[in-house]
Order: C-alpha cells, then structure tokens, then sequence
C-alpha cells in the first residue's frame, strides 16, 4: 500500500483531448456535453479532500450521454492511453510496478475511485483513474460508499497513511520434508498516534479487498525469497548475516515504503534467529 501522485496538468486538458479526437455524431454530442461535465469536473475538484469526496452527489445524464461519456473510457484511443501512461509513469520508480490497494500485483488496469457506472462523467477524470491489480479492481467493483454513506475504500491520492508500520506478522515454523517453512497470518495494528477515523476506513480497505487472506497465501513465495538471498550470502554466523539482511531490508523499505505487507514479513523472519541459523554456511 502506498501513495499515488497525481499526474501533472489539469484533469480538464485530459478531457478534452480525448473528446476532440471522437469524430462524427458522438464527437459533435460530446463536444456540446463539455460545459457541462466541465461543471461537474469543477464539482469533483472542488470536493477533492478527505472529508468531502464522499458527498459528491451523482450527476443527471440521459441514457445517449452516459454511454458517450463511457464510451470516453470505454474505447482505444491515444489521447485515453497517454493519459494511463502519464499517471503511471508519473509515480515513484520503486512503487509503480506493484498495485498501489493491496502491494501484490501489478497494477495492469484502472479502477475508477468514484465507480464510473455512478458518475459516467468522471470516467476519464486523472484524478479518479487508480492504476491497480485484477483482483483489486474485480472487489472494489463500484461500491465505494456504506450504508452511511462513507467511504469503505481508501483514495491513496489523498488519504492519510500512518508513518509506522502496521501490519503484524504471526509466524509458525511447520516441518515439510527436511525443511521448515513458515505459516504466515498478518494482523493490522493501529499505530500509536494515528487518528481513529482514519484507521477505520483503513479496516474497512482491508476487509473489503480481504488483503490479510491475501498477503497469508503470498507469504510463501516471499519467504522463499528472503531465504534465497540470505543463503546466498553464505554468512558463517548469525550476527554477520543479520547485519546483511538489515541492510537489504533498508534498501526495500526504502524502495517499497515501511508500509508494505512485504517489508512486515521481512522486518519479521530478520529477527527470526531459528531462520537465520538455517540459511548459514553448513
Ligand atoms: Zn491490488
């Protein structure tokens, strides 16, 4: 989990850009829609904190206009496709090729923060497309709001993140073949200082994108990745091959952000001395 940097320029450009390159009736529809999705741009903009997003009510659009304003997303076009490229490229080297919801996959599509079946106007507003995975994007689907209207999903543009870690990790050591390997469980922690609320909405986050069921089946890979490097340095005590891992686990953090479900498994199996004396120098 990290945080997205908004793509430089205004979101109105975007917009236009991609309507002036629709041609023939849906092109003329949609340039005589443009003073009024750019009022409901002004609206979205005008809302873009924390504590407003949420009350963004939904716009009044005919059948015809909703699906002009999908079909802005919905078809190839290259004014749609420099915009994707300019918000991933736009994010920070170490974070861009992991999805931004869950740290896990990729990020090979886009969700629509405000669910685009809702506010078909925003379907190509940058501020509203969130580079992330399959799988995030498949749950999110368009709810974004509770029965109390608040939000249940975090928007890594502007939402708060704590400066400590919080995710737990609860390590088990089973015995397979001749190997031990670890069983994995996370649990999110609140860190200390950081507000209530915001740890609410990173709860829901989690539950709703079942993020610790997902970092658990993951684990082991990860694990096998740790222990590779640390064998790898064919360290002859504990102490020397901590130090090595300490400092790779620097460089990751440092890559990844401390937040990361990654960086929790790591921080935890370097204090592991049962796992470090396994990957020594026989
Ligand atoms: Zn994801």
């Amino acid at each position: 989990m990290h945080k997205l940097r908004r793509v430089k320029g205004s979101p109105e450009d975007y917009l236009i850009r991609i309507v002036d390159g629709k041609s023939g009736e849906r092109g003329e529809r949609l340039t005589g829609m443009l003073p009024d999705v750019k009022a409901r741009y002004a609206v979205l903009e005008g809302a873009y904190t924390t504590t407003r997003i949420g009350s963004v009510a939904e716009g009044r659009w005919t059948a015809q206009q909703r699906k002009d304003l999908l079909h802005c997303y919905g078809s190839t076009a290259q004014a749609l496709e420099d915009l994707k490229r300019l918000i991933t490229e736009g994010q920070s080297e170490g974070t861009r090729d992991f999805c931004p919801y869950c740290g896990i996959g990729a990020p090979r599509q886009f969700d629509h923060y405000l669910p685009k079946e809702k506010y078909p106007e925003f379907s190509v507003h940058a501020y509203n497309l969130v580079p992330c995975c399959g799988i995030c994007n498949g749950k999110k689907s368009d709810g974004w709001l509770n029965a109390k209207n608040a939000r249940v999903f975090l928007n890594l543009y502007i939402d708060s993140l704590p400066t400590a870690p919080m995710l737990e990790p609860d390590i088990n050591w089973v015995r397979r073949k001749d190997k031990r390997v670890p069983t994995v469980s996370f649990e999110l922690v609140q860190p200390t200082g950081f507000s209530a609320i915001k740890f609410d909405l990173i709860k829901s986050h989690f539950e709703k994108l079942e993020l610790l069921s997902r970092y658990k089946d993951q684990s082991h890979t990860e694990f096998s990745v740790l222990r590779d490097a640390a064998i790898a340095r064919e360290a002859k005590t504990v102490a020397t091959l901590r130090e090595f891992l300490e400092n790779f686990l620097v460089q990751r953090e440092r890559t990844l952000g401390l937040l990361n479900w990654r960086i929790a498994l790591y921080r935890a199996l370097v204090k592991d001395v049962s796992f470090l004396r396994e990957c020594l120098k026989p």
